[in-house]
């Protein structure tokens, strides 16, 4: 190829000195992509190629108009690619072009939808933990939504929590410092847990002196001190801010104050229990179906994004969780003043996105008077709350007020008084501002009207002096203004009317007069554009100034928004007002959950937890209800701690710090993505995180493997969440050896999910009642399933056979006896033991080889109450793969 110049050679030279995939060149009116770009672009956006010859060679061609260039840009980034995009510029007609902004997940501006727009650093201590061991070292994270100004600061303890805050923000982009990136382990969580691209900018960005300079010249010097956040938080917020401003979005003043978030405020929801618990998207990965979006009922969108962050991390602090309580009560028994407030809420748009797009200059007048009206739906909430008596009384007028009421109201007047009803979208040709707004922009506006007035009455003016018909007067691009007359009388027009163009019915003519006035009114045109788009700018700037007023206001009207939301999923599904207390106590009566009520008759349940009781075993049949009793109780103590009310007649909610909850690898199995030994791992890291405070939900864990394994586990880890962690744990299992465990552990209490058997028919009563269960009814449910009846009944008998020789206890006494090994006879039909009885005598077993003896050996030997769950699991593992032959 020979070497491109021209523009196509301009093209490339911008393109190597940028990383990123795609590079989209402003030409004119339209950005262009050439050579391998142009194909790219147009296979992903369905574009179409032309070919642009450059000095004998060709390029393949794609472009979009300038104005479209925003949907492109999305799609690209959606499917994973980087876009550079270059300006064009002209100083006294020399024209050229640069680079300004790169657009990465993490800073797509313009983005509408509800959802936040995370982008996180994490960084690393240097030392990487102790013994170079990252799961413990410590970690900076920071987190800033460039489409919203939101800028969170924390640091974390190992790697899962760093995983579970990731987790929590579900950032879009990552940009691991320099440690994290060199962990290939760490960065595929990250990009598991997270789905967000990984970027890496220069290392140096991390340097503790670069990015503390960075963090510190933005927020101040003192800030990050007296917040309490430390060097690595700052470390990750200057890393963040660097690349923000790299990429050039432009909006880096919209990141108006760091939010410091400690571990102390939030109830610690790891990313396991939050997929669990299905809060913002169901194990399928599905929007509906999710907490969040059966109690949504916000009608602005900051109003549903701040409704997730609750119900993400629901609160500690009393304070919080009083004050949000009782603006849901307030709001719940006054449905007048409730649907006052809704139907106000309903006109308000994204304060903190518009302060964003002000502050990054990408504003129009449309967005403007969108800040104009939203600010003006302040006083009007004020209004509707102090009209109503039961809002009046509540926390909600304090809400109302932290904002400042008299700088938003003064900044709304302002944009009133500048702005027109109707703004065209461009903000460069005039017809922005009111009259009266400015004094040189009147002037100009009447000499501007004036001269347009001519060309107005010009046609008219023509018919009648010259007795023409078929006049008309125009403007394009090519020939300016024209009067523009019809064939049959084109030969009338008098001698000045200079001829410019004949088209098929008609004929053009200018005069001079025209070509003067024309002159002149184009003179004008510019004038006033210059001017209101100078204007303009002014005040977007003056917007942008109070960025940090606007996302106060939208705050605060978020805030009402989701109050109100909380209070009509109250209402309108019979939640009640839970008592929160500080004593260890959970006390539920007609507790439902709150999602699956939505679709079933549900039948309500109690759950009484207190300092006596902690421990609950919940067993009953498959399919019984288990897992939805232990959920429904995670989930009432959730929406507790985000200080809504609960599906619940009554409840006494002791506040918790954790919630964990873990479901058996079977179950999760079926979901596609776990094994054994995850699950292993994160009940290892339930048992290291978990307090006296939390509450636990462990559902069949221990079922991923075979049998003894998993009865072992699932016991020693209740002897250890019971007797060490003395967590509120409930525990459901289907192994019925387990409801034994509360006569030997005081705080332990057995409850079951009853079913009806008649006839060999279950029916299924969904109700919790005290006591163990006492079998269970799994081949009633193969039966229903459909499975032959032949099968079905042979079950029965194998069934009864396995209970008559107690095969498992048998098995589980140890103690040096024998351990009865039970045979079935595939020819006979008949069950044996190996230490013989009424049966027939089996074939001779072969001899157990060595190995599997030694690992025997040990197993017998092994005292269980003296050994750590988390070695047990270790031993166990190491058995089976000896077992295995490995
Ligand atoms: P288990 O964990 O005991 O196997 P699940 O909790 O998965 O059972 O519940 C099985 C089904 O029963 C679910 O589909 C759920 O819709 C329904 N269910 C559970 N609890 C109730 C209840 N209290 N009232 C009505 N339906 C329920
Ligand atoms: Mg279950």
């Amino acid at each position: 190829m020979t070497e491109a110049t021209g523009i196509v050679g301009e093209f490339l030279g911008l393109k190597e000195d940028t990383d990123a995939d795609v590079l989209a060149m402003q030409c004119g009116d339209f950005y262009e992509f050439f050579a391998d770009d142009a194909e790219l672009v147009a296979d992903e956006l369905d574009l179409k190629v032309s070919q642009k010859s450059s000095h004998g060679s060709s390029y393949p061609m794609a472009g979009v108009p300038v104005d479209d260039l925003t949907p492109y840009l999305k799609a690209l980034v959606e499917r994973g690619y980087t876009v550079a995009v270059a300006e064009q510029h002209e100083d006294d007609g020399d024209i050229h072009r640069e680079i300004e902004r790169v657009v990465t997940p993490g800073t797509l501006l313009d983005v509408g939808g509800v959802d936040a727009q995370y982008l996180a650093a994490v960084v690393r201590a240097d030392d990487g933990g102790t013994d170079g061991d990252a799961s413990d070292a410590t970690y900076g994270l920071a987190f800033a939504d460039v489409t919203t100004g939101r800028f969170h600061v924390t640091t974390v303890d190992g790697t899962d929590a760093t995983l579970t805050e990731l987790y929590r923000f579900s950032p879009v982009e990552v940009l691991p410092g320099p440690g994290v990136r060199d962990d290939g382990v760490l960065c595929d969580r990250i990009e598991e847990r997270t789905g967000a691209r990984l970027s890496l900018p220069d290392a140096a960005s991390f340097a503790p002196g670069q990015a503390g300079h960075v963090a510190r010249d933005h927020f101040g010097d003192d800030t990050f001190e007296t917040l309490g956040v430390g060097d690595l938080g700052v470390r990750a917020a200057g890393a963040v801010l660097a690349y923000v401003d790299e990429t050039g979005t432009g909006v880096l003043a919209s990141m108006t104050r760091v939010q410091p978030y400690h571990g102390g405020e939030h109830v610690e929801l790891d990313a396991t229990t939050q997929r669990n618990l299905e809060l913002t998207e169901t194990m399928h990965g599905d929007r509906a179906g999710s907490l969040f979006a059966t109690v949504d009922h916000t009608v602005t969108s900051p109003g549903g994004r701040l409704l997730k962050e609750w119900l993400q991390r629901p609160r500690r602090d009393r304070a919080t969780l009083d004050e949000r309580q009782a603006s849901v009560a307030a709001f719940a028994a006054g449905a007048l003043g409730r649907e006052e407030v809704r139907e106000t809420l309903d006109v308000a748009y994204d304060l903190e996105r518009l302060a964003a797009r002000a502050v990054g200059g990408s504003a129009d007048a449309t967005d403007l008077l969108r800040v104009r009206d939203t600010l003006g739906v302040l006083p009007e909430l004020v209004e509707a709350v102090e009209a109503s008596p039961q809002l009046a009384d509540s926390p909600l007028p304090d809400i109302l007020s932290r904002p400042d009421r008299d700088a938003a109201a003064d900044l709304r007047a302002a944009l009133a008084d500048a702005l027109v009803e109707d703004p065209p979208k461009t903000t460069t040709q005039g017809g922005l501002f009111k009259p009266g707004y400015d004094d040189e922009l009147d002037e100009i506006r009447d000499r501007h009207e004036a001269a347009q007035a001519y060309f107005d009455g010009l046609a008219d003016r023509v018919k009648r002096e010259h007795a023409l018909s078929h006049v008309t007067v125009d403007r394009n691009k090519t020939d300016g203004y024209y009067v523009q007359v019809g064939k049959s009388a084109a030969d009338g027009v008098p001698d000045n009317f200079e001829h410019v163009k004949t088209l098929k019915n008609s004929k053009r003519f200018r005069t001079e007069e025209l070509a003067e006035k024309e002159r002149e009114l184009f003179r004008l045109e510019e004038q006033r554009g210059d001017l209101e788009a100078r204007l303009f700018a002014e005040l977007r700037d003056r917007v942008a100034t109070r960025a940090e007023l606007l996302q106060d206001v939208g705050r605060a009207v978020a805030e009402v928004d989701v109050l109100a939301s909380l209070a009509t999923h109250a209402v309108s599904n019979d939640w009640n007002r839970p008592e929160l207390t500080d004593e260890r106590a959970l006390d539920v009566t007609a507790g439902r959950h709150p999602v699956v009520e939505q679709t079933v008759e549900f039948v309500p349940n109690d759950c009484h937890m207190d300092g006596e009781r902690t421990f609950t075993v919940v067993t009953g049949p498959n399919m019984s209800g288990k897992s939805t009793y232990m959920r429904q109780t995670a989930l009432i103590v959730l929406l507790a701690q985000v200080g809504s009310f609960v599906p619940a007649r009554e409840a006494t909610v002791g506040l918790v710090d954790g919630i964990y909850t873990r479901v058996g690898a079977l179950d999760e199995l079926a979901q596609g993505r776990s094994t054994f030994m995850v699950e292993m791992q994160e009940l290892s890291n339930i048992l290291h995180s978990a307090t006296e405070d939390s509450l636990v939900i462990l559902d069949e864990v221990g079922r991923g493997t075979a049998t003894y394994d998993g009865i072992s586990i699932a016991w020693a880890a209740v002897e250890y969440l019971h007797n060490e962690i003395r967590a509120k744990t409930l525990f459901a299992t289907h192994y019925h050896e387990l409801t034994g465990l509360a006569e030997h552990l005081e705080r332990v209490q057995n409850v079951h999910v009853a079913a009806d058997e008649r006839d060999g028919d279950v029916t299924f009563l969904r109700t919790v009642r005290e006591g163990p269960t006492d079998r269970s009814y799994g081949i009633h449910v193969a039966d229903l399933a459909g499975v032959p009846e032949p099968v079905v009944d042979r079950a029965r008998d194998v069934l009864d056979r396995l209970r008559q020789e107690k095969a498992i206890e048998a098995r589980g006494s140890g103690g040096g006896e024998r351990t009865k090994q039970v045979v079935f006879d595939l020819d006979s039909g008949t069950m044996t033991t190996a230490d013989g009885g009424s049966e027939p005598e089996p074939e001779p077993k072969p001899a157990i080889d060595p190995e599997t003896a030694a690992v025997l050996d040990e197993l017998d030997g092994l005292d269980v109450d003296r050994t750590s769950p988390v070695e047990l699991m270790q031993r166990v593992q190491e058995w089976q793969e000896r077992l295995d032959g490995e």
